[in-house]
């Protein structure tokens, strides 16, 4: 069935503001999945590094351990502590005013409502009730997995990591990714909010803690005039327009139920102490938490947009100055297919000349990536990692190696 959506309403600077803000942090998080892509030196971290899902995954091996699991960094758990800062205040807020899966699907959705003339597709709702708990099913399953495994499960079906990987030339090991963010967006074309009301998992969480909350919408019957142009401005079809607040955990806070509203007033902001708030004052908040939570990680260098170096890793695993050069021990399992040859010098003092002797790669091409070096110099990440575990325990036997003699199970990125 399709129905109207409404005409935009009264405020259309909070509008504007929070699609600034949409915009700001799709565009920002692109470019730094862009450049992870593309830089050999300074590259950023990958999307998993900077995902607060990311921090969901590895909280269990953090708490238990003091371990992260692979792919993901102390970024995460920043980020996730962000996540959490403004849902403890404002419910989802993050879904409707911060993450770039939503905006890319309300992008998807203004093309679908300008090809539909302004209309979009609902569901019964007993099918809809039934299919948005399958978000809770993704949360349970992917994350009991991945706790009980410590390994990132999800990565191959994630959307966002397939949309960050849109300029790798590995697209077949996203592919299953790439396939969800086609379901999504062409789903977000005829249904708002596709992925984020039947699929995500972060969502569903995030609903949870909602319950909990400081701000809600409320709604004055007294002055309402039951024009219902607010339910037709929720993506996530609530009918705030008969409700007095909304507790719903599927509500994003996207405000533009507030937005809408003719009738000054009659839709707030606010705490059950009656302490209000404009959607303007409202998304400036939620990005004033975001941003000191990565000030203060910043400050306390557990938030870095830059990968750091496999010197850097192997230091911050040993816990101490074990930070590279002539005598420094490395953990070889830090040792990935995106690792320079550079860095291994770098981290374990092994020379570059010695390098060139035993494989063939000349100084000055030893900032090739070790999955790169692969077929120009026939050696791979696992025999580089075998070669390097040999050169710590035995010098000799590595400064003779003959290349091919020692392969183990690769191990790319
Ligand atoms: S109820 Fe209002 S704030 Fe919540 S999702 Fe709907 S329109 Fe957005
Ligand atoms: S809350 Fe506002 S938009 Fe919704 S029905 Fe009442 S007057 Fe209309």
């Amino acid at each position: 069935m399709a129905i109207d959506k409404a005409p935009r309403g009264p405020r259309s600077r909070a509008r504007i503001v929070r699609w600034i803000v949409l915009a700001t942090v799709l565009t920002a998080i692109t470019v730094i999945g862009y450049l992870h892509q593309v830089l050999a030196v300074n590259k950023p971290q990958g999307v998993d590094a900077l995902c607060p899902f990311g921090g969901l995954e590895t909280l269990a091996s953090f708490i238990t351990s003091g371990v992260l699991i692979r792919k993901i960094a102390m970024s995460s758990l920043v980020l996730l502590g962000a996540v959490l800062g403004t849902a403890v205040v404002f419910r989802r807020s993050f879904c409707g005013q911060l993450c770039p899966l939503g905006t890319l699907q309300e992008g998807f959705g203004a093309i679908g409502r300008k090809l539909m003339r302004g209309k979009r597709l609902t569901m019964s709702k007993s099918l809809d009730r039934v299919a948005r708990l399958f978000k809770y099913g993704v949360l349970l399953g992917f994350l009991s997995i991945t706790w009980a495994t410590s390994t990132l499960v999800m990565r191959s079906y994630d959307p966002w990591v397939a949309y960050m990987h849109l300029t790798t030339a590995e697209v077949a090991e996203y592919a299953f990714g790439f396939g969800v963010l086609a379901v999504s967006m062409a789903g977000s074309m005829l249904y708002d909010r596709f992925f984020c009301k039947y699929a995500c998992p972060m969502g569903a969480f995030l609903g949870l803690i909602s319950r909990f909350s400081l701000f809600r919408i409320r709604r004055n019957a007294e002055t309402c005039i039951d024009c219902t142009l607010c339910d037709k401005a929720c993506p996530v079809n609530i009918e705030v327009s008969s409700a007095d607040v909304i507790n719903s955990a599927e509500c994003i806070n996207c405000n533009e139920c507030v937005n809408a509203c003719p009738v000054k007033d009659t839709l707030e902001i606010s705490t059950s102490g009656g302490t209000r708030l404009s959607p303007v004052a409202m998304t400036g908040s939620v990005v004033a938490i975001f941003a000191a939570a990565i000030l203060l990680g910043s400050i306390t260098g557990d938030f870095s947009i830059t990968k750091p170096t496999l010197a850097q890793e192997s230091g911050s695993a040993a816990g101490q100055g074990n930070g590279g050069g002539e005598g420094s021990f490395l953990d070889t399992g830090l040792i990935r297919g995106s690792t320079r040859w550079n860095e291994i010098t770098e981290a374990t003092g092994i020379p570059a000349e010695t390098i060139t002797d035993i494989f063939g790669i000349p100084a000055d091409d030893q900032s090739r990536a070790l999955k790169d070096s692969t077929e120009l110099y026939s050696v791979s990440p696992g025999e580089a990692r075998a070669w390097v575990d040999l050169w710590q325990t035995d010098r000799t036997a590595a400064e003779n190696y003959v290349p091919g003699t020692l392969l183990s199970e690769d191990h790319e990125e």
